[in-house]
């Protein structure tokens, strides 16, 4: 019996050594294309952030990456945080204050949230010659979302307050693309408190889903643009009832100063102390309160 464990435990083993190191050299490949498009991160930088790969494909068989900072033995979480940048492939600022805010975490990450960080969900918009806002199936992923009556709003503002521009197209049908396919998988399983989605170049904060949003982020202002038919924050927001916070940077192809990148997360981690669950908010409205009352 021990001399077939001896022989079966290599070769158990061997798959799972393989894979690894095939999803190295994806990550690596991956970093190679990230860093020869975006002027803030380096290869190096990317490769640094220590990514993963996630199930997720592009419709060209990019991989989507991820980062988990997963809870502390020392500590419980407050909750879960979903952060996504690259939504829309030609909002390069959008992924890069991501990876900068990856290295914040890699040395500040005390276990208060359990983050979930994907820098590009859009890989085949940002990883092309000329980038573009939509996926390489040219759709807007960001309108692919499923929400009710889906053909009757996203397609239908689509055609009646957009034009028909091809650059806000939905799709033929709300999770007709791989990207947004997974996210949705990949919202089911990690089940976050609040998804933050980083986007250009509103420079605003908007706001979808149940109780108030951030009244300002750095420079950035809370301003609710209206909810878009099939947007993710028509879907996890208002139907999921998910807090989703998005950040629109000024500028999709100038990047925000360094202290604007440490006050706008600054700010987000406060909001998100006072607002990642029903029972941190209360909290945080019970103790303005009690602040009010005290005598002074
Ligand atoms: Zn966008």
């Amino acid at each position: 019996m021990l001399a077939i464990k001896r022989l079966l435990l290599p070769v158990l083993l061997l798959p799972i050594s393989l894979y690894a190191e095939y999803d190295a050299e994806l990550v690596e490949q991956e970093c190679q294309r990230i860093g020869g498009k975006l002027g803030s991160v380096s290869v190096q930088d990317c490769l640094d952030a220590d990514l993963t790969v996630t199930s997720g494909r592009s419709n060209k068989n990019a991989p989507i990456l991820l980062k988990e900072y997963p809870p502390l033995p020392t500590r419980n979480p407050l909750g879960k945080v979903l952060l996504v940048g690259g939504i829309h492939g030609d909002e390069y600022s959008s992924v890069s204050i991501v990876f900068k805010w990856l290295r914040t975490l890699d040395i500040h990450h005390s276990g208060m949230f359990h983050w979930n960080i994907v820098p590009v969900l859009n890989p085949d918009g940002l990883l092309q010659r000329k980038s573009q806002r939509v996926n390489a199936n040219d759709i807007d992923l960001n309108r692919n979302f499923p929400v009710d009556d889906w053909e009757n709003t996203a397609l239908a503002h689509w055609k009646n307050y957009r034009g028909s521009n091809p650059r806000y197209y939905p799709g033929e049908q709300a999770l007709s693309e791989p990207e947004s396919r997974w996210l949705v998988e990949h919202i089911d399983q990690f089940q976050p408190d609040v998804i933050v989605a980083v986007h250009a170049p509103y420079g605003v904060v908007d706001y979808d889903g149940p109780r108030n949003g951030p009244y300002k982020l750095g420079r950035l202002y809370l301003n609710l643009l209206g909810t878009y038919p099939g947007s993710l924050g028509n879907y996890a927001g208002i139907k999921r009832k998910i807090p989703v916070v998005t950040i629109e940077l000024p500028y999709a192809g100038i990047m925000p100063t360094s202290q604007e990148i440490n006050s706008i997360w600054r700010d987000m981690i406060r909001w998100l102390m006072q607002n990642i669950t029903e029972e941190a908010y209360n909290n945080s409205i019970k103790l303005a309160q009690d602040q009010d009352a005290a005598p002074s």
